[in-house]
């Protein structure tokens, strides 16, 4: 008789989004056609950008010719946009082989995916506040999970504990659901420790082109030490709005190995067994987004949701309210006021001021109390919405 993964039993009902969805609801069934103010989603507003939309065009219309057609792609990612993408981290200077760099079809299945690497039953350390995907995935494949609970007093910024030994490490800087991003020092004691103790660092840098301090590491590559320690996992989702385009990249350096296996040449198996490459038409549009005129584009994209966060942050200033994030990530972080609890905040900003947010208490025990907002909406909603704010906290 088949057995199924048993895991899955173990999975928490995915209850934040959920539970969200549903009181929302209850809300409208009672105040129908009441406007809300959606200051939670992590999902971005702004369309594709101009070289994007032109690429993808042309890419479309090479499908259409014998002479420009193309058939299965090279799976660990076509030779153009890998090359376009280490050009893009030499710029920053650091040094990558094409062939270090994994074209992938977004950072939630790679995050999933790369588990593939490591032995079931590893042991992961997971900082928290998490982006609750790290969890789950880690459930499915059997791992056993350390949690790591960071919190005001370090700016919920993760830093190694000796005590506590994992044989992965998942950091995300600049990090959801917090904004928090770690410093070059915080980031290079995790390498440092994790070059110590042999573990791997799954390092999540969806959030890296909202970075705007120059002082931040953007790559964990830009590190030394890291070449031997980490695996950067990324994403054009927020980068370039690409999360219903769907296209990201891997970076697994081939001086990364453990018990004399290299983890560059066994994600290149694991590729050519399990894909069959990411969508030609795809990669030509992710590839504009590495040209100078892409990158002019994403940023002034960028911008928007960057003034978003500055309209939101000045009205939590003016309220008096704690908060981390919105400066170098497209979220803010914030306490709730008056000591309330995380989902009693967004009961009275719902109640009070038709603003929906994320309650904390949904990426880990230790973010009680803390609540999310993202500044991926409209000017105009969220100007509303920090007016709103302000007349009730
Ligand atoms: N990592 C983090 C921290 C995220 O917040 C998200 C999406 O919200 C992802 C990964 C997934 O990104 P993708 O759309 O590339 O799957």
């Amino acid at each position: 008789m088949l057995k199924p993964n048993a895991h899955y039993t173990e999975l928490k009902d995915s209850y934040l989004f959920y539970h969200i969805a549903q009181k929302t609801k209850a809300y409208l069934d009672v105040h129908p056609g009441a406007h809300l103010y959606r200051m939670g989603i992590g999902d971005v507003s702004q369309p594709l950008c101009k070289a994007a939309i032109d690429a993808l065009h042309t890419a479309v219309d090479d499908q259409a010719q014998e002479s420009t057609f193309h058939g299965y792609m090279p799976e660990c990612g076509a030779p153009f946009l890998r090359e376009a993408i280490a050009a893009h981290y030499a710029a920053r200077d650091v040094a990558l082989d094409a062939d270090e760099v994994f074209v992938s079809s977004g950072a939630s299945d790679e995050l999933g995916d790369i588990l593939d690497l490591f032995e079931r039953g590893s042991t992961v350390l997971i900082p928290e506040p998490a982006y609750p995907a790290y969890v789950d995935a880690n459930v499915i494949a059997g791992n056993r999970i350390v949690h790591l609970p960071t919190g005001k007093a370090q700016g919920f910024l993760p830093l190694p504990d000796t005590k506590i030994e994992a044989d992965v490490i998942y950091l995300c800087s600049p990090s959801n659901p917090t904004g928090a991003v770690l410093s070059r020092a915080q980031l290079q004691q995790w390498i440092d420790h994790a070059n110590r103790t042999g573990a791997v660092i799954l390092f999540d840098a969806a959030y890296e082109a909202f970075i705007e301090d120059g002082a931040l590491p953007h790559s964990i590559f830009e590190l030394p030490g890291a070449r031997t320690c980490a695996i950067e996992i990324c994403s054009l989702s927020k980068t370039a709005g690409f999360t219903g385009t769907r296209l990201g990249y891997t970076v697994l350096p081939k001086t990364l190995e453990r018990c004399g296996q290299n983890l560059n040449a066994m994600w290149v198996r694991n590729r050519t067994t399990k894909t069959n490459g990411i969508s030609y038409i795809l990669q030509k549009g992710g590839a504009a987004i590495f040209t100078q005129e892409g990158q002019t584009q994403i940023k002034a994209q960028i911008a928007v949701y960057k003034r978003n966060a500055k309209i939101l942050t000045d009205a939590l200033n003016d309220c008096g309210i704690w908060y981390t994030g919105g400066k170098n990530a497209p979220y803010i972080w914030l306490e709730c006021p008056g000591g309330m609890k995380s989902w009693d905040f967004f009961d009275y900003l719902l109640q009070n001021a038709q603003i929906i947010g994320t309650p904390g208490a949904g990426f880990g025990a230790c973010a009680e109390g803390y609540f999310r907002f993202s500044c991926f909406g409209s000017v105009q909603e969220t100007t509303m919405a920090a007016k709103r704010l302000k007349e009730v906290c």
